[in-house]
């Protein structure tokens, strides 16, 4: 599933092709991957500015003229990419977006069908419940800021870390890498880490994802690819995800894979120690 790295070199990509464009046309191939009326979907879109592109967590923003914002959450499978519009659309293509003089369509395609649009008010954005539950930005969060969003949270860092409401934007593999880098065992419970651990959090949060959003996200099963289809390259430089029964790159143990609340996880034994 498409994490923050992956939205992120989504968003800088299309914010390089689609800033400042016009809407001509919008193609609803099916009208349930839409939040929002299909008919009225495209006719607000119409003559719409795209005046900026945000990220908020998983969610692309795109802040438009008019006090409209179009939101998108890619869910398992979200693609968003450029193409010409005489290129033939692939199966499962649910939304096709036209610019005035624009010589490429944008394309929403989801063959798992988690993800949605859902277009609203600006001014309502934040108070939507997938936006407003959101913890911190992980780039951004201050010490302090990680310190009281884990003091009362009992549950294991990892469930805590994929909550999104303590920071938000990381799924199953950044959380593995990020508590590996942090050499924090992914079942420590959140209100038990010392201040050193939260430090060490803090500090593998932005190092992993600052390299990862540079190799252009991680591409697993090419569920995932950037704007132009290419796949990123972060899955080349994972330490423990995917990586189960490899030595650990650290101290050569096996890396060990198991079910934690019912999600795959990867961790070094012998570098992630429980307290
Ligand atoms: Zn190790």
């Amino acid at each position: 599933m498409p994490e923050l790295p992956e939205v992120e070199t989504i968003r800088r990509g299309l914010r390089k092709i689609f800033l400042g464009r016009v809407f001509s046309e919008v193609i609803v191939h099916r009208p349930s991957t839409l939040r929002s009326d299909p008919a009225q979907f495209a006719s607000k879109l119409m003559g719409c500015r795209v005046q900026e592109i945000g990220r908020r967590g998983k969610h692309l923003l795109f802040a438009l003229s008019g006090d409209a914002t179009l939101l998108v959450h890619l869910g398992m499978t979200g693609q968003l990419t450029v193409q010409p519009p005489e290129t033939p659309l692939r199966p499962h293509t649910q939304v096709v977006f036209r610019f005035i003089r624009g010589r490429l369509d944008l394309r929403y395609r989801d063959v798992r069908r988690f993800g949605y649009l859902q277009l609203v008010p600006t001014s309502q954005v934040s108070y939507l419940p997938q936006i407003a539950q959101l913890g911190p930005e992980p780039l951004s969060i201050t010490y302090e800021e990680l310190a009281g969003r884990l003091q009362h949270r009992r549950g294991k860092i990892k469930p805590v870390l994929l909550s999104q409401t303590a920071v938000c934007g990381l799924g199953n593999i950044y959380t593995d890498e990020v508590l590996f880098a942090a050499d924090i065992h992914p079942e420590q419970p959140a209100n038990t880490l010392s201040p050193d651990q939260l430090r060490r959090l803090q500090a593998a949060l932005i190092e992993i994802l600052t390299a990862a959003i540079e190799a252009g996200g991680s591409s697993i099963d090419r569920a995932y690819v950037r704007v132009d289809g290419s796949p990123g390259t972060y899955q080349q430089h994972h330490a423990v995800y995917g990586r189960a029964h490899q030595p650990c790159y650290c101290c050569g143990t096996p890396i060990r894979r198991y079910l934690l609340s019912g999600r795959s996880t990867y961790f070094c034994p012998q570098c992630q120690r429980l307290p």
